[in-house]
């Protein structure tokens, strides 16, 4: 931790500065390091939080005069409700408080969300966007085999979804007409409201109560949609989910949601991935491991065996002498990714099965193998087999 700045000298004011010095110096830190001209850097950002801070105390009579007393040595105590860490006033403030304190330097309508701003005038035209209503985001969940993920697959589906009214283009006026001027704010869909700001009463432009900002008001409901603008239909959507997918994965298709009540943008699709286990593969990333369980004359002659594979299934050659724990590694048999183009291998665990139950016959063959050295493993072959295996043992 370094040591904290004096507040006065983050601000660049005097210690004499009246409020208004104060406010005016902040001001210029504040549009000057704020991340969305500076994005992405960390300094800039440090910078901007340091002024904050130091203008949340400078700019609070009580705590810029027990600033004055203290400096940073006071501690948290000397802050009814102040910060909850050890030295004097905690960088405690968040992103978002210091965003809502712009709601009051700038003049603006205090609806900025964390991240949003973009100076004074900047900050009316985004307010103005964030004014429009936005339908709700629809979401479905699509089943995906291991197959499917490896191609990647075109869907087509019906999905229920709240579109524009037909019978009122979504106004939810009869015939799409029947409005009449909005008395509140005389057809211009906003009103000017005063508000009490750090710089003394600022007016500002905000959007009519009654009209929602259209400037019209309803004076016959549309009988279809009762007035709301909205119907619900199955709509048709096609897309497509590239391969490589995985389990949770989203995506999203803009403006395919719902539309909002008495017109404005489309909420959108997000298509969830769910993926359907493989009744016999196991997934792992781009990998899929099988599990074979391989009868012992086949592990101790050799031969080939039948795997399945995502695609169907396949015979793998099993080398004489093969012991359990092996891994068998088909290239190339596994998923692609979203993210590189190599695509992953299918992996053979071999297991042998030693066999439970055999007849007399059976077992005077293996009786026959007793005392042969040929069955017994030298401490070399056995260091051999067993590094090998140090994937099951690690
Ligand atoms: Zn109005
Ligand atoms: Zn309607």
């Amino acid at each position: 931790m370094s040591e904290k700045r004096d507040y006065y000298e983050v601000l660049g004011v005097s210690k004499t500065a009246n409020a208004d010095e104060i406010k005016k110096a902040y001001r210029k830190l504040a549009i000057k390091y704020h991340p969305d001209k500076n994005p992405g850097d960390k300094a800039a950002e440090e910078k901007f939080k340091e002024a904050a801070e130091a203008y949340d105390v400078l700019s609070n009579e009580e705590k810029r005069q027990k600033y004055d007393q203290f400096g940073h040595s006071m501690g948290p105590q000397g802050f009814p409700g102040g910060a909850g860490g050890g030295g004097f006033y905690q960088s405690n403030m968040s992103m978002e408080d210091i965003f809502s304190m712009f709601g009051d330097i700038f003049g603006g309508h205090g609806g900025f969300d964390a991240g949003g701003f973009g100076g004074a005038t900047g900050g009316r035209t985004r307010a103005r966007a964030q004014r429009q209503r936005r339908g709700t985001d629809l979401r479905i969940r699509v089943k995906m085999t291991l197959a499917e993920i490896a191609e990647g697959v075109n869907k087509t589906l019906k999905i229920p979804t709240y579109v524009k009214c037909d019978h009122c283009n979504g106004t939810g006026a009869k015939d799409g007409v029947a409005f009449a001027t909005c008395p509140t704010c005389h057809g211009t869909g906003s009103v000017t409201r005063t508000q009490q700001s750090m710089f003394g009463p600022m007016q500002s432009q905000v959007v009519c109560p009654e009209c929602e900002g259209s400037g019209k008001v309803i004076t016959e409901k549309c009988s279809y949609c009762h007035g709301e603008g909205i119907q619900r239909k199955d709509v048709q959507v096609s897309f497509r989910i590239p391969a490589g997918v995985e389990d949770g994965m989203t995506l999203t298709l803009q403006g395919k949601g719902n539309a909002p009540r008495h017109g404005g943008v489309n909420g959108d699709l997000l298509v969830v991935v769910e993926e359907v286990k493989h009744p016999e593969l196991i997934r792992d990333g781009k990998d899929v491991i099988y599990n074979l369980m391989l009868d012992l004359p086949t592990a101790v002659l050799g031969g080939t065996a039948e795997v399945p594979t995502i695609s169907g299934r396949a015979r793998v050659k099993i080398a004489p002498g093969t012991q359990p724990g092996k891994v068998l590694r088909m290239r190339g048999k596994g998923l692609p990714s979203t993210e590189s183009s190599s695509r992953g291998d299918e992996l053979v665990n071999v297991m042998v099965y030693i066999p439970e139950k055999l007849d007399e016959k059976e077992k005077a063959a293996i009786e026959s193998l007793k005392g042969s050295p040929n069955i017994q493993a030298s401490e070399a072959e056995k260091h051999r087999i067993f590094s090998k295996l140090k994937h099951i043992f690690e």
